[in-house]
């Protein structure tokens, strides 16, 4: 994973989807980092939350749950 802050993560993410508001982005960001470090893992398979998928997606999971690819090097995650 590439690693970036939640400001970058959230800039980035409203360039791509004009129609989303910066403040709720990083919002929804930090309450994902905050469900990580309390203990939160893939309801699925249990691996590491994905911080930056879960929160866009509104569903906690890890990487590979959430998006079904093998090979999560090139997608970003948020510090
Ligand atoms: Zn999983």
């Amino acid at each position: 994973m590439v690693k970036i802050t939640i400001e970058e993560f959230a800039k980035n993410y409203i360039k791509e989807n004009p129609g989303e508001k910066y403040k709720e982005i990083v919002e929804l960001l930090k309450e994902a980092r905050e469900r990580k470090k309390s203990g939160a893992a893939c309801p699925t398979c249990g691996k590491p939350m994905w911080m930056a998928g879960s929160a866009i997606s509104g569903e906690d999971g890890c990487y590979f749950c959430l998006t079904g690819e093998k090979d999560s090097s090139e997608d970003y995650e948020i510090e």
